[in-house]
C-alpha cells in the first residue's frame, strides 16, 4: 500500500495542503503530524479577535474534528518529528515511532527570536505565536497595568493596540526609529506611530533593551541609554526564525529557510517545503528567494503543492498579501516592497493609500481603511501592471479601470 503524503506541521500551510489534495482528488494516504496538541488553527486571531475576548478557542479551529475523519486526513498532534530518514523515506518521531513516506512536506513555520537579555525569562515575559502563548497573555492582562512591547512588528502594534483599548499604560520600545521598518514605508509608519500615539500608546524609537529585571516577575525594563520603565508585562515581539533544522540536519539546502525551486521542491524530489519555513523564487522580487510570513502564502504554497502531488504542475506565482489589524484600524499590503523602494502617498478623504516603486515599476500598495483599492492593487499586480507614480498621486486615476483593464 503507498504511504502517501506525510505533512511535518500541522498549522496553516500543512493543513491547507492536505485539504487541497482532497479537493482535488488525491485518494492515497495524507498523515498530518504537529507538535501542537490542539486541531489546525489559525494564529491571526490570537494578537485579534481571540486576545480581545471576542472569539473562543473552537473559533481559531481551521476544521472542526469531524472533517478530518470524513476526509480520511490522519492528524496526529502532540507528535514531535526529530529527523528524516531520506534514504528509507520515513520521518523519525520523538516517540520512538517512524512513519513511512511517498512525499514529504515540510511546514515546520517559524518561531520566535528570543530576545537576548538578562531576565528575558522572568514571569511576566511573554512571546506570541501558538494558542498556549496567548492563553498566558490573556490570563496576564487581568492583573496587568503597565505594559512594555519590545519591537514595534504586526504582532506588537496588533498587541499594543489592544492593551491600550483596555486602558493600560503602553510603551512600545523599537530600535530602529519608526515602527514596521522593514515592512511599511516611511509614511505607512508615521500614520499608525500618530494612530497609536493618539490611543495613549508611547513609543521609544532607538531603544535598546539591556535587561528586565523584578523580584518575582518583570517589574522594570532597563534600556540602553540608561533609562528605565515600569512594566509588569513585558510582549517581547523581534521576528521569527524559520523552523528549518529537520531539513538541514537531512542534508537539504537552507538558508533562512528551506530552499525550494519554483514548483516548491526541495533538492530531493521526494521532499517539498511550504508556508513560513520556505524560501521559494518570486518573480514579486525580481526573481530573487523570498521567506514569506503570511497566511496568503500559507495558503497558496499549500493549493500550489497539491496541485503539483496531483499532477497538475505550476510554479509558484501568487500576489503576496497581507493585512494586520491595529487599534480600529486595518493595515493592508499587497506585493512585496523592498525598504529602498519609493513611495508615493495618494491624497485621499481617508485612511491612507500609499504606492511603492522599484525602478519605476509598481511593486506595492499599501492602504489602511481601505479595502477596495487594496483589492484593486491585488489585480493590478496579479497582471503585472503598473502605473506611474504621477497617475499613483492622482486621486482621479481610477485604481479600478486600472485593475480591470477598462
Ligand atoms: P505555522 O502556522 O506556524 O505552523 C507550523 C506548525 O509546525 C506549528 O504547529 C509547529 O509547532 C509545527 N512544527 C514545527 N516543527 C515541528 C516538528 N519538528 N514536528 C512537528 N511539528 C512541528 N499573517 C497574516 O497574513 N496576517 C495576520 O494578521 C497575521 N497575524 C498573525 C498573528 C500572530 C500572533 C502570528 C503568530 C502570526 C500571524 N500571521 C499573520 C502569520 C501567519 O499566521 C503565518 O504566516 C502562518 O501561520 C504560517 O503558516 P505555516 O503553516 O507555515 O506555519
Amino acid at each position: 500500500m503507498s504511504a502517501g503524503v506525510v505533512v511535518v506541521g500541522a498549522g496553516q500551510a500543512g493543513f491547507q495542503l492536505a485539504a487541497s489534495l482532497r479537493e482535488a482528488g488525491y485518494a492515497d494516504p495524507i498523515t498530518l503530524l504537529g507538535d501542537e496538541p490542539d486541531l489546525p488553527y489559525q494564529r491571526p486571531p490570537l494578537s485579534k479577535a481571540y486576545l480581545a475576548g471576542k472569539t473562543d478557542a473552537s473559533g481559531l479551529e481551521l476544521r472542526p474534528a469531524a472533517y478530518f475523519s470524513d476526509h480520511r486526513i490522519h492528524h496526529r498532534p502532540s507528535v514531535r518529528i526529530d529527523a528524516i530518514d531520506r534514504a528509507a523515506r520515513r520521518v523519525l518521531c520523538a516517540d520512538g515511532t517512524a512513519v513511512a513516506y511517498d512525499h514529504l512536506v515540510l511546514a515546520t513555520g517559524a518561531r520566535n527570536r528570543a530576545l537576548p537579555v538578562p531576565g528575558a525569562d522572568l514571569a511576566g515575559v511573554f512571546q506570541l505565536r501558538g494558542r498556549a502563548d496567548a492563553d498566558g497573555l490573556k490570563a496576564a492582562l487581568v492583573d496587568a497595568r503597565s505594559v512594555a512591547v519590545v519591537g514595534a512588528g504586526f504582532i506588537g502594534l496588533e498587541f499594543a493596540g489592544i492593551c491600550a483599548a483596555r486602558g493600560l499604560s503602553v510603551t512600545v520600545l523599537e530600535s530602529a526609529e519608526r515602527p514596521m521598518a522593514r515592512a511599511v514605508s516611511a509614511e505607512t509608519a508615521s500614520f499608525f506611530t500618530r494612530a497609536h500615539g493618539n490611543a495613549g500608546i508611547r513609543f521609544l524609537f532607538g531603544a535598546g533593551v539591556t535587561a528586565i529585571e523584578g523580584e518575582k516577575g518583570a517589574e522594570t525594563v532597563r534600556l540602553r541609554d540608561g533609562s528605565s520603565l515600569a512594566a509588569d508585562l513585558v510582549l517581547v515581539g523581534i521576528g521569527v526564525i524559520p523552523n528549518q533544522a529537520l531539513a538541514e540536519a537531512a542534508g537539504l539546502a537552507v538558508g533562512d529557510g528551506v530552499h525550494v525551486d519554483a514548483f516548491l521542491a526541495t533538492d530531493d524530489p521526494a521532499v517539498s517545503a511550504i508556508g513560513d519555513c520556505a524560501r521559494a523564487p518570486s518573480r514579486f522580487a525580481d526573481g530573487a528567494s523570498v521567506r514569506i510570513e503570511s497566511v496568503q502564502n500559507a495558503l497558496d504554497q499549500g493549493r500550489c503543492l497539491a496541485a503539483r502531488l496531483v499532477g497538475r504542475p505550476a510554479a509558484y506565482d501568487a500576489v503576496p498579501w497581507f493585512w494586520s489589524d491595529q487599534g480600529p484600524h486595518k493595515l493592508q499590503i499587497a506585493g512585496l516592497s523592498a525598504p529602498s523602494d519609493a513611495a508615493v502617498a495618494r491624497p485621499v478623504a481617508s485612511g491612507l493609500c500609499v504606492f511603492r516603486f522599484r525602478e519605476g515599476r509598481l511593486s506595492a500598495v499599501e492602504t489602511v481603511d481601505r479595502p477596495g483599492d487594496h483589492m484593486a492593487a491585488r489585480r493590478i499586480l496579479a497582471q503585472g501592471r503598473t502605473l506611474s507614480p504621477t497617475a499613483a498621486a492622482d486621486p482621479a486615476h481610477d485604481l479600478k479601470a486600472l485593475a480591470t483593464g477598462r
